[in-house]
């Protein structure tokens, strides 16, 4: 079977400095695990400093507009010609407080892509839709409005984030059966349009990872790695989680 390489991305939300950059940049050069791909997204402002660093780098999220009057916005091919790798597309929180649809969402994918950055498409169903058995709706839903606006081949050159919203900041994490069942109906949903796509989609976790339980996360077969927030903050805690990947 083919082997998917996982990735590791500390999302640092609206946190950092200057100094943590460099902490980061150091402790990760010390991971002892050569087969993970390891990424800092720190807030837009940060982005040169963690490319300087040597370290992977995405953003947060990214304009849907090419260019022009669009005030505050972080336009993705400045972010690409800066040295940014990845952007995440559709957080939870950028859904939830910024109240991004799943089309503007799809919008932000494309234009990604466009500026050859590698969404990072993150999903995920919220505590009261879990309840009442909504998941898997609500996170094909998420990833079918990008499928439907840019074909199944979109998602070759893009990354999937599976998380939970009752998860992320709760220090409540998904059992790793939980998110392994998850992940695998996500892979069986993108394999109903195209086998060989669902086979190298690498699809994370996310959501209170921390250096207790990455490595059982990290072990279930269709979990490649996990995008990590507040234990990303942590030096010693980020270099575990990359090395149980
Ligand atoms: P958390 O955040 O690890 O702090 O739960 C994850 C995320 O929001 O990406």
């Amino acid at each position: 079977m083919l082997k998917r390489k996982p990735i590791v991305a500390g999302n640092w939300k609206m946190n950092g400095s200057v100094e943590l950059v460099q902490s980061i940049a150091n402790a990760v050069q010390n991971v002892n695990n050569q087969d993970v791909e390891i990424v800092v997204i720190p807030p837009t402002a940060l982005l040169s400093n963690v490319v300087a660093s040597g370290v992977v780098a995405g953003v947060q999220t990214v304009s849907e507009y090419d260019k022009g009057a669009y005030t505050g916005e972080a336009q993705a091919s400045l972010v690409k010609s800066l040295g940014a790798k990845y952007t995440l597309v559709g957080h939870s929180e950028r859904r939830s407080i910024f109240g991004e649809s799943n089309e503007d969402v799809a919008n932000k994918f494309a234009q990604a892509q466009a500026n050859e950055l590698t969404p990072i498409l993150c999903v995920g169903e919220t505590e009261s839709q879990r309840e009442q058995g909504q998941t898997e709706e609500v996170v094909a839903a998420q990833i079918i409005a990008v499928i439907d606006k840019l074909g199944i081949a979109s998602l070759v050159k893009s990354v999937i984030a599976y998380e939970p919203v009752w998860a992320i900041g709760t220090g409540k994490t998904a059992t790793p059966e939980q998110a392994q069942a998850v992940h695998k109906f996500i892979r069986d949903l993108v394999s109903k349009y195209d086998a060989e796509v669902s086979q190298t989609l690498q699809i994370l976790y996310g959501g209170s990872v921390n250096e207790s339980n990455s490595e059982l996360l990290f072990a279930q077969t269709d979990i490649d790695g996990g995008l990590i927030g507040g234990a990303s903050l942590k030096p010693d805690s980020f270099t575990c989680i990359c090395e149980s990947a």
